[in-house]
């Protein structure tokens, strides 16, 4: 294992400071969360086919409920949308190798990513800890790709491409799940599922449907 990370960044003021200094302003509109136990999150999200004003009201209203979660990405079905469209936001301090040098230097941020395809380039070898803002409190590893290749559409409907390393290979590969209904708990041991089942029958009471 290189190094250990989870989503939803913890809620450490100093390391928030940092986030702030490299964030744009955006105006958006929070929106309620969907958790752990609602359906939407078990579905497969529909294409995008419409591009416009709203998809891009969605899109900023998506990256302000993120940043208010402090979490690095954002799913359309975590926000009761069953699109295929996710926010993605990763701190470039927190995305470098062992020498410092930032894995995906001029990588847009925050970004939109809408009808996303990814190649997975190289093997499945990269062990990180993840959580999600769905499931509060549960972290897990989980292996990925170290590296994708990314194709998908902006908000405008332009395709783009992005070939991607690190914690923001492993962003698009955890909020590309989330469009499959596949959570990020499907991939822990089972010893590992069988500790967290108190918890999330707890988020599931909590947080109901
Ligand atoms: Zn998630």
């Amino acid at each position: 294992m290189r190094y250990v990370v989870v989503f939803p960044v913890e809620k450490d003021p100093e390391f928030r400071g940092c986030i702030f200094s490299i964030r744009g302003f955006i105006q958006g509109m929070n929106l309620p969360l969907c958790y752990y136990g609602n359906p939407i999150l078990r579905e497969k999200a529909q294409p995008v086919t419409t591009f416009d004003a709203e998809l891009e009201k969605l899109g900023k209203d998506m990256i302000a409920t993120m940043r208010e979660e402090a979490g690095i990405g954002l799913a359309g079905p975590q926000i009761g949308k069953s699109l295929r469209i996710f926010t993605m936001e990763v701190p470039l301090d927190m995305d470098e190798d062992e020498a410092g040098i930032p894995h995906n230097l001029g990588l847009e941020s925050p970004l939109v990513v809408v009808n996303p395809e990814i190649e997975e380039m190289g093997d499945l070898d990269e062990e990180m800890e993840e959580g999600c803002l769905s499931i509060p409190d549960v972290r897990g590893k989980v292996i990925r790709s170290f590296a994708i290749k990314l194709r998908y559409q902006d908000v405008k409907g332009e395709k783009k491409e992005l070939e991607l390393k690190g914690l923001a290979a492993r962003c698009v590969q955890h909020e590309f799940d989330h469009l499959n209904g596949v959570l990020f708990i499907d991939y822990l041991s089972s010893v590992k599922k069988m500790s967290i089942k108190g918890k999330l029958k707890r988020i599931k009471q909590n947080y109901g449907k």
